[in-house]
């Protein structure tokens, strides 16, 4: 093995770092300088945006995915006593909301191969007290949403999907986040467009738009908003005990710019998943299974799997190797069963989803955002290649 980083003398590669540009920056400070930061004008022409790029009638922007997740499963009129099926391979935010909404999250293991809910194991999970499912298109894979979508229809279940991956994700030429009555997205930093913080729910379904709309200001009638608007100001009324989940204009001036470098963004990643497919073929690691035909991947996050018997390296020696080399790196995820508080509330034992908890100990993200130069793509592949001693 090689002494010297990778990257010696250069910066460190930071982990899903977001590609920020003029336009982003220049609208930002429009926003600082109009003296109007909170939720308006900015926040209603991402929204559009939003719903015309997914070809949807309502897009509600919110603070966070956590807070679209939360208000999601409320609008679906789910709450106490109320079971959820979801999956163990996401971030604690999605089982997270589900108990916020005061229901049961009741996990279903994935698939080892898509890392995606097992769609053949939904049905033996159901009883009679559920009352949705949640799937999560893992790193922007579609899950397979004909087995779910007909799941949900025979057992009157709603879908809420879990869109944080999936911005660009399509199932036979259907967009993510339109096949059950709720899609949730985030822009967050690390995802494939952002607002620093940020989120969205979009649907077809009006009342439920309305009342996310309602529940995400305060429980206020809608388009309380716009009361301190050149519109003059406007009565509003409290009609529920709402949440404080509004996204602001200073956050949608970025969401905006974003949104409209979507295919961009999706292209350079593709570029580089292909260059890391072709890269580490050889490697005595597992790599992501190749696109299912008819569907289109968002390419949201590069995971490889690194078992110590097979590659002469444990995945935690190899995360800290490539941090050494300069490279940052994630773990998308340790499997939910692992989480100290799921196993003493709920009873969940990581033997519990035997898939995941072997895939959340192997598993390894390398970059993948579209601000990597050819050089850091070139670094990211030298460093994983000095990991294994070949
Ligand atoms: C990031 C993420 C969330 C939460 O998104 P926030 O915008 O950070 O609240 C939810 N689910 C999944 C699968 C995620 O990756």
């Amino acid at each position: 093995m090689s002494s010297t980083p990778v990257r010696q003398g250069k910066p460190f590669v930071v982990f899903g770092a977001p590609l920020i540009e003029e336009e982003e920056i220049q609208e930002v400070t429009h926003c600082l300088r109009s003296g109007w930061l909170g939720t308006g004008p900015k926040v209603q022409a991402f929204e559009k945006a939003l719903a015309a790029y997914k070809e949807v009638p309502y897009a509600m922007a919110l603070n966070s995915c956590t807070a679209a997740l939360h208000l999601a499963i409320l609008a679906a009129g789910i709450g106490k006593g109320d079971e959820v099926i979801t999956t163990p391979m996401t971030f604690c935010a999605t089982v997270n909301a589900i108990l916020h909404a005061g229901a049961t999250p009741v996990l279903v293991d994935i698939d080892p191969k898509t890392l995606n809910m097992d769609p053949t194991k939904v049905e033996e999970k159901i009883t009679s007290k559920t009352k949705a499912i949640l799937p999560v298109h893992f790193a922007g894979r579609s899950c397979d949403m004909d087995a779910l979508t007909e799941i949900a229809k025979k057992h009157g279940l709603k879908l809420i999907e879990d869109c944080a991956h999936a911005i660009e994700t399509e199932y036979k030429g259907r967009k993510a986040g339109t096949f059950g009555d709720l899609g949730c997205f985030s822009f967050y930093v690390t995802k494939n467009i952002v607002t620093g913080e940020g989120g969205m729910v979009i649907s077809s379904n009006e009342e439920m738009a309305s009342r996310i709309k309602i529940l995400g200001l305060h429980g206020m009638s809608k388009d309380a908003w716009k009361r301190f608007s050149d519109e003059g100001f406007k009565h509003y009324q409290v009609v529920e005990a709402g949440f404080k989940y509004n996204m602001m204009d200073l956050q949608a001036a970025i969401g905006i710019h974003q949104l409209a470098k979507v295919e961009r963004f999706w292209e350079r990643r593709k570029q580089i998943w292909n260059q890391y497919q072709n890269a580490f073929a050889k490697l005595p690691i597992d790599l992501p299974s190749g696109d299912e035909p008819n569907t289109r991947h968002a390419y949201h996050l590069y995971t490889i799997q690194v078992e110590k018997d097979r590659a002469g390296i444990s995945r935690d020696a190899f995360l800290d190797h490539m941090t050494a080399q300069g490279i940052g790196v994630g773990v998308h995820y340790l499997a939910l069963t692992e989480h100290p508080f799921y196993q003493n509330t709920l009873g969940w034992t990581p033997e519990h989803t035997p898939h995941a908890t072997r895939i959340g100990r192997s598993t390894v993200s390398l970059p993948i955002s579209p601000k990597l130069s050819d050089e850091d793509v070139e670094d990211v592949i030298q460093a994983v290649y000095r990991g294994f001693q070949i």
